[in-house]
């Protein structure tokens, strides 16, 4: 994620005026139309275009800036559907649901298998936390999702954003875009053998309700919960929101519910793999390790360790949302708003954490007993 400098001048998310900022990159110049997040101190720009897509601009890149006082208006289902289209590889059409945008060029019955999977998890993520006390917004963007047919389509596609990494994520949701890029699941080399050539929604439900598909379809129900966290107030995109906090969230929600085709028995249950996950962890876990999962996200970038800071954010959401609802609700709310690159840092972290649920020592100690009795 590009990052300009941690210290800016002003947040200005609010602005009722348009900014064109053209800019060099690349070697060519491109214009962007939108509102302007982030002041640094270097002169660097945060601008949101009205696709969603965050624009981090230094200085060196600026060519022209010039400000009018239209109001920032968000694209209608119809401009975004347009843009994204023209940007996407051709074939690709598009599937709307109620929040969602599916630009696809895999079989419509797959498309419109994700468009219920996310409105779903939508429903049942928006309620779930207004059960809880945290009411979300509707999202400000139409939440937009990219299906390739193919997984080799959706690396090259991917390559410019991810380097080699699309070759071992089958879907991820970017900060920057707020777009969720995937493939058809169906295709993967482990399913496709159950898949005929018609491809029809029964056949795909069939396909992705077996033991052998969880992973993948937890996967993309782990983005998925992402979007719609970062559009709906639980999140701010670049902002500190540590990430055992975010992925912890993501962790909660991954596990699928694809039988039901309204409720969402799911969300709250054991994740299993994540608790064997954190269990064995247990046997080698270091006495400072709850403070070094909240004081910065080096765990998680690193490849070696970021299994067992996944496993320990499910773990630690897992516990504070049973045993401390309403503190983790407090804290939740004092993440939300974070503004843009705005740094803490790891003493200042620890601090808010500990501001609302107490000295480590005593929570981690809590928080082992209670981990070692869920099975
Ligand atoms: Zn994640």
């Amino acid at each position: 994620m590009p990052i300009l400098l941690a210290l800016c001048l002003g947040w200005t998310g609010s602005a009722l005026c348009l900014d064109h900022v053209t800019l060099h990159r690349d070697g060519r110049d491109i214009h962007v139309d939108g509102r302007l997040l982030v002041t640094a101190e270097d002169g660097g720009l945060l601008l949101q275009s009205r696709d969603g897509v965050l624009w981090a601009v230094p200085p060196e890149e600026q060519v022209q800036h010039t400000t009018d006082d239209a109001p920032f208006k968000p694209y209608t289902r119809e401009e975004l559907s347009r843009r994204l289209l023209a940007e996407l590889p051709r074939g690709f059409d598009v599937h709307r649901t109620a929040h969602y945008l599916i630009f696809y060029d895999t079989s419509r019955a797959y498309a419109q298998w994700c468009g219920s999977l996310f409105e779903r998890l939508y429903r049942a993520f928006t309620n779930y936390w207004t059960r809880k006390g945290f009411e979300l917004h509707e999202p400000e963007f139409h939440l937009a999702a990219i299906v390739f047919a193919d997984r080799n389509s959706y690396i090259k596609f991917t390559r410019p954003e991810l380097g080699n990494a699309g070759q071992s994520i089958i879907g991820f949701f970017s900060l920057r875009t707020n777009r969720m890029t995937m493939y058809d699941l169906t295709k993967i080399e482990a399913l496709s053998r159950y898949r005929n050539r018609a491809g029809t929604s029964v056949q795909i439900r069939e396909i992705l309700s077996r033991p052998e598909a969880l992973r993948q379809v937890s996967t993309i129900v782990h983005e998925a919960t992402h979007q719609i966290a970062f559009n709906c107030g639980l999140h701010t995109r670049y902002s500190d929101c540590p990430v055992w906090f975010s992925e912890g969230v993501a962790v909660y929600f991954e596990t699928p519910d694809l039988r039901s085709s309204k409720g969402w028995r799911g969300i709250g249950a054991v994740n299993r793999p994540r608790l064997v996950r954190f269990l064995q962890y247990l046997h080698n876990r270091p006495a400072n390790s709850l403070s070094t999962l909240l004081a910065d996200d080096k765990r998680f970038r690193d490849p070696k360790r970021s299994l067992d800071a996944y496993a320990e954010a499910w773990a630690l959401t897992y516990y504070l949302l049973r045993q401390h609802p309403q503190q983790y609700v407090a804290y939740l709310k004092m993440l939300s708003e974070k503004k843009p690159l705005v740094t803490d840092g790891p003493k200042k972290r620890l601090e808010q954490f500990q501001g609302v649920f107490g000295e480590l020592r005593q929570l981690d100690a809590d928080f082992l007993r209670y981990m070692l009795r869920v099975h």
